[in-house]
Order: C-alpha cells, then structure tokens, then sequence
C-alpha cells in the first residue's frame, strides 16, 4: 500500500498521468480539480462559491478544499493506498493533510513553461468519463469523440490564456512552496522531466514507476 502526491504546474500532465498510474499501482485517485467541475454542474451555494474561483483561476479556499478532502479519502477501503493529483495545493493544505494521512513520496513532473501553454491550450476532456486528450499530440481516434466511452469532449472552461497564466502565476506562489516543505520534512521525491511536447506519456509513466521502485516503495 502506497500514499503519493503527483505533484507539477497546471498542465504538467497530473491527471493524464495519475489516471494510468491507477491501474498499474492499484490505488485510489483523488483529484481535487475533477471533484471540484463535478460540484459545479450542480446547482447550489457551494457549486456557486466553488465556480467563482475556478473560473478566475484562483484557488477555493483552504476549509473548502480540505473539507472535499476528508470526504473522499474516507471513501477508500482500508487495504488501499491513493495518488493525490491536485492536492496539496498550499502550505496550508500540505499540513492539513499531514494530519490525517502519511504519504510516501512526492511525484514532481518537472515541465517547461512553453509546453504548458501549448498542451493546456490544445488540451479536450471527456464530458462523460474525464479522459483526457490533446488535439495536437494525443488525439482521440475519432474527432471530438472519446476512445473509451465515446462520450463527447469539450474544452475546459479555465483553459483559456487569460485563466492559464492566472494558474500559472498561483503555481509559482502559493503552490511551490509546498515542493520546499516536503524537501523539509525529508519525504522522497521521484522526478520525471518532459522536454518536449510530443513526448508519449508511457514514457513518463515509465519513469515514475522506476523512481519509486528504486525508493522500495513498489
Ligand atoms: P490544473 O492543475 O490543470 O490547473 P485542476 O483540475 O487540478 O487543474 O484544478 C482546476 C482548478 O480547481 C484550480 O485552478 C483551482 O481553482 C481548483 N482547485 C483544484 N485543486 C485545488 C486545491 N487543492 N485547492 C484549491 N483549489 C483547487
Ligand atoms: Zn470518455
């Protein structure tokens, strides 16, 4: 059993690669972001305060997102361990977590920042199951049409220029000191560089899965 935070800047590939790493660790995967545009389709003052920071690219506040937390790793049979994409997102939440739960290494997706802007601009998601595809570098088979559901894709609504280089920015403030308080507190760190914008995410995948077998923990 192995606790993890797949860990990177908006558009680093977290949840293209958490939802393979699923599989192949066999583990729960909270995604804050995901639960996050579920909340929203429904109608009600949370899904309301929710979607006014979403929109703007700013992050829902710390008792909000902590809350959503607990909830959901309550849900995950004993037996099994999670991989944390979108969380944690703050020192705040990063010692909040540590609270309640001991994770084993961080995953840190090390990605330049042009790869970002061009994957999150050219980036489609499965209205239906959440898949998620680049209409550039990791097409679905057929147009606009999901390979495992055939549910229809869509563009999110945060994946425009202006909200990218507001999540951007929020990364490099609130969330990459969260990278120093792990260092800190000596948790294993497993790096994957991408250095180029057709790089398969197999390849990635590959690496994270030699990092953490290297540390013993797989
Ligand atoms: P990305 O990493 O590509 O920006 P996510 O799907 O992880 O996308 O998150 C989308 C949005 O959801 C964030 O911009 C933020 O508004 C909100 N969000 C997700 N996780 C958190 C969190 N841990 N704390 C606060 N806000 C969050
Ligand atoms: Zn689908």
């Amino acid at each position: 059993m192995v606790n993890l935070v797949i860990f990177g800047a908006p558009g680093s590939g977290k949840g293209t690669y958490a939802s393979r790493l699923k599989t192949k660790l066999n583990v729960e995967v909270i995604a804050t972001g995901d639960i996050f545009r579920e909340i929203i389709k429904e109608d009600t003052p949370l899904a309301k305060t929710i979607k006014s920071y979403v929109e703007k690219g700013l992050l829902v506040p710390d008792e909000i997102t902590l809350e959503i937390l607990k909830q959901n790793l309550a849900k995950i049979p004993k037996d099994k361990g999670f991989l944390l994409d979108g969380y944690p997102r703050t020192v705040e939440q990063a010692k909040a977590l540590n609270e309640i739960a001991k994770i084993d290494a961080i995953i840190h997706l090390v990605v330049p920042e042009w790869i970002i802007i061009e994957r999150l601009s050219s980036r489609r998601i499965c209205k239906n199951c959440g898949a998620i595809y680049n209409i550039l570098f990791l097409k679905p088979k057929n147009d606009m049409i999901c390979d495992n559901c055939g549910g229809p894709l869509y563009q999110r609504e945060d994946d425009t220029p202006e909200v990218i280089r507001r999540r951007i920015e929020v990364y490099e403030k609130q969330t990459q000191p969260v990278l120093q308080y792990y260092k800190e507190k000596g948790v294993p760190f497993v790096e994957a560089k991408c250095e180029k914008l057709e790089t398969p995410p197999e390849e990635i995948v590959d690496q994270i899965l030699m990092g953490l077998k290297n540390l013993k923990l797989i």
